[in-house]
């Protein structure tokens, strides 16, 4: 038989969502794959309550019903600041992902390089597999997680790198990117003609006194940036797949070719329904980063009386824990693996986020109501007899 494709063959499936399986088949507090357990608001579930017969059941137009775009250009608008036209500068998707597919296959020719800091997102990877580009990584140092900007310039500067994609707020570094360093990326994305990808899906999961910068909204910019990212982690809806891009004409015109062919439409109910999620006032992001405050609060405090030492993070809903005093020779991998059978915890080995050999963290993420927060400290207080 001729041999199947030479890009999935050297791929695995998502150790992110393997885990989740993992989780589920054990019966353990799934802190790996990173969703809630809380639902998401009352006037997003009324609203799909109240057209589950009356629909929308048919494929909106492709690139979005226009009240949703509207929606969309309203909300994320006033967000980055900038003045969105639902027509020429917003696309709806299905999630993030596909966004940041549509972006990569509609921007990138096979050959390209595309600069990830490492640790990445691990979709990044097989995402740039599958478009035949070429990933090159500049090392966030843990602890600390900042880059060094001559290390970040010297990716740049070869002519080959057409693009960077930059998740900011950062999985799984919960790195929130300063203002001085995101005008040094954006300088140098300038200087050498390369263009942005935004993974921004955390924008709302940030923690005081830290604050979330849109690159795209830098001077300079907006030309340059595709903005990608989801209603799923800001209403709680994982499982809508609803994302989007944000972008100017001339890229997102790209962008929408491939959209077009891609997925069709993102699905026509969810996009009605998350409306009045949109039209939410200031007041509810104000509570929903004060809610996910005191969940990181909640699982920093547990973790450090177990005696686990980590990054506290300055946005998202991440941890890397520091997992070498209790890893007894293990893996990361084996170590994960054991946790969620014996301890009924599931993390992910910090591994699958980096390119660098690094073999002592997990991610644990704190995207659960504060009573499975609290089961899973009281798991892992009993690491030390289970493991
Ligand atoms: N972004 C979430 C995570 O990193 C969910 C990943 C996914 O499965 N799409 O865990």
């Amino acid at each position: 038989m001729k041999p199947l494709s030479q890009k999935t063959a050297f791929l695995t499936d998502s150790v992110i969502r393997r885990m989740t399986r993992l989780a589920m088949d054990c019966g353990a507090v799934n802190l790996s794959q990173g969703f809630p357990d809380f639902d998401p608001p009352a006037c997003v579930t009324e609203r799909l309550a109240e057209i589950a017969a009356p629909g929308p059941h048919q494929y909106t137009p492709t690139w979005g019903a226009k009240n949703y775009r509207q929606a969309l250009a309203d909300k994320v608008g006033r967000c980055m600041g900038i003045d969105l036209d639902p027509d020429r500068n917003v696309l709806a998707t299905v999630g993030s992902t596909e966004a940041m597919m549509a972006a990569l296959m509609a921007l990138t020719n096979p050959g390209d390089k595309l600069v990830l800091f490492s640790p990445y997102f691990e979709n990044y990877y097989s995402q740039a597999v599958f478009t035949s580009i070429e990933p090159v990584f500049v090392p966030l140092e843990p602890p600390a997680f900042t880059f060094d900007p001559a290390k970040l310039e010297k990716a740049f500067a070869d002519p080959k790198t057409k693009a960077m994609l930059l998740c900011n707020p950062s999985n799984p570094s919960g790195r929130v990117f300063t203002k001085e360093e995101l005008t040094f990326i954006a300088d140098i994305a300038k200087k050498y003609d390369v263009l942005v990808i935004t993974d921004e899906v955390y924008e709302h999961i940030v923690f005081a006194p830290h604050e979330h910068t849109y690159i795209a909204a830098l001077p300079g910019m907006w030309e340059r940036t595709v903005c990608c990212s989801s209603l799923s982690k800001t209403y709680s809806v994982t499982g809508w797949r609803l994302g989007y891009i944000v972008a100017c004409e001339r890229l997102l015109n790209e962008c929408k070719k491939v959209h077009d062919f891609l997925t069709v439409c993102a699905p026509s109910p969810l996009q009605e329904a998350i409306i009045p999620g949109l039209r939410l006032g200031d007041d509810y992001y104000r509570d929903f980063g004060e809610k996910y405050t005191r969940k990181r609060d909640i699982l920093a405090k547990g973790l450090e009386e177990i005696g686990f030492s980590f990054t506290m993070p300055e946005g998202t809903y991440f941890m890397m824990v520091d997992i070498s005093d209790f890893q007894r020779g293990m893996t990361d991998i084996e170590f994960c693996e054991e946790l969620t059978k014996k301890v009924g915890v599931a993390m992910v080995p910090g591994s699958t986020f980096f390119k660098e050999p690094v073999g002592h963290l997990a991610r644990v993420h704190f995207s659960k109501k504060d009573e499975t927060l609290y089961e899973a400290i009281d798991r892992l207080s009993k690491i030390r007899e289970k493991m």
